[in-house]
């Protein structure tokens, strides 16, 4: 039977930096050919070398079953990255790291990697039929008012969906707001009439990683009116020290507002509480994603 994921073998080819916390890895690998991307956020699992600098090696016929059964001392470490491009047909995918220094697998490849380094990757497979999933932005058919929450991390995603939309005939009314750690990291984006575009920076400000988001989520006047029955209402406390904040919901079918927010886990927590709470935006067109968690691995 058909999987809709599956293992792919790349090498690094060549990088790019992109700004001082973001540089694009271009791989390549003759399977990439059959590689799949749904949306502008497609995840990814993307396995690094070990402690000791060995390569994954996974089988790509049974890869599932075989990493299960490690000991989890021998597994090869495994982060969660997102597709920025995939050219299939010349058998090449983007991604974009985040360089947070050397604490984690993924990022410490990063800031070493050299054309040739073998990684691989979990992603869909193109040769599948069905809906491999993998993806949250699913925003309704007619899309009039959009509001997207992210931090350096889901910059590669917002990204995409910016890409995307700046091609549509109609691009909704769009409030986008980036925090991300230097003035460097503020990439262009596409842009049109009604997009309203705000960075924040870390650096050389006293604020924690999040709380420009949050402050975005309190006081952006251009959160659209939509308040529900639920405002007001409370909302189950999510621990987000012990689980993954991820509340995702299927394309609202009343179209009209889509709200898309991903960064750290702390910040996604008060943001929740923000939106759905206190202002009450419709819970069923606000996906809310805690992508990473500050002092913590995730896997
Ligand atoms: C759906 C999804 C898509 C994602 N897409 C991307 C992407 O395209 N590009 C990208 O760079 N990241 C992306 N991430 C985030 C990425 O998975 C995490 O940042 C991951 O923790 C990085 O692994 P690591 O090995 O570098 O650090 P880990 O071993 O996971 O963590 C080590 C330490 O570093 C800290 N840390 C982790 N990430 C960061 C960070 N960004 N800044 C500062 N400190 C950090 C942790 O809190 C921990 O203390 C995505 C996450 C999700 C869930």
């Amino acid at each position: 039977m058909k999987r809709p994921y599956r293992l792919f073998d790349v090498t690094l080819l060549h990088s790019a930096r992109l700004s001082p916390s973001l540089c694009r890895f271009t791989f390549g690998g003759a399977d990439v050919v059959n590689m799949r991307t749904c949306a502008p956020d497609q995840r990814i699992k993307v396995f690094f070398p070990d402690a000791a600098g060995k390569p994954p090696s996974l089988s790509p016929d049974t890869w599932l079953a075989d990493y299960q059964a490690m000991r989890s001392a021998d597994r090869p470490p495994r982060r969660t990255y997102t597709i920025r491009g995939l050219r299939s047909s010349d058998c090449e995918v983007d991604i974009d790291f985040v360089l947070h220094g050397s604490t984690g697998p993924a990022s410490r490849w990063a800031l070493s990697a050299v054309p040739g380094d073998k990684l691989q990757i979990v992603a869909p497979d193109a040769t599948y039929a069905g809906d491999p999933g993998g993806y949250e932005w699913r925003p309704p058919a007619q899309l009039d008012r959009l509001l997207l929450l992210a931090d350096e991390t889901a910059l590669p995603a917002v990204a995409g969906i910016l890409e995307d939309l700046a091609c549509t005939a109609r691009p909704p009314t769009t409030l986008v707001h980036l925090e991300v750690p230097t003035v460097g990291d503020c990439l262009a984006l596409p842009t049109w009439p009604s997009l309203r575009l705000h960075w924040a920076v870390r650096e050389g400000s006293p604020c924690a990683v999040g709380d420009f988001l949050i402050d975005a989520a309190r006081t952006a006047e251009a959160i659209p009116s939509v308040r529900t029955s639920s405002a007001g209402a409370s909302l189950a406390d999510v621990d987000v020290d012990r689980t993954i904040l991820w509340e995702t919901q299927a394309p609202p079918q009343d179209g009209g507002f889509y709200a898309w927010v991903a960064a750290e886990a702390g910040a996604v927590k008060n943001i929740r509480r923000l939106l759905l709470e206190e202002r009450g935006l419709p819970r069923s067109a606000t996906n809310l994603m805690g992508y990473w968690r500050l002092g913590q691995v995730r896997d």
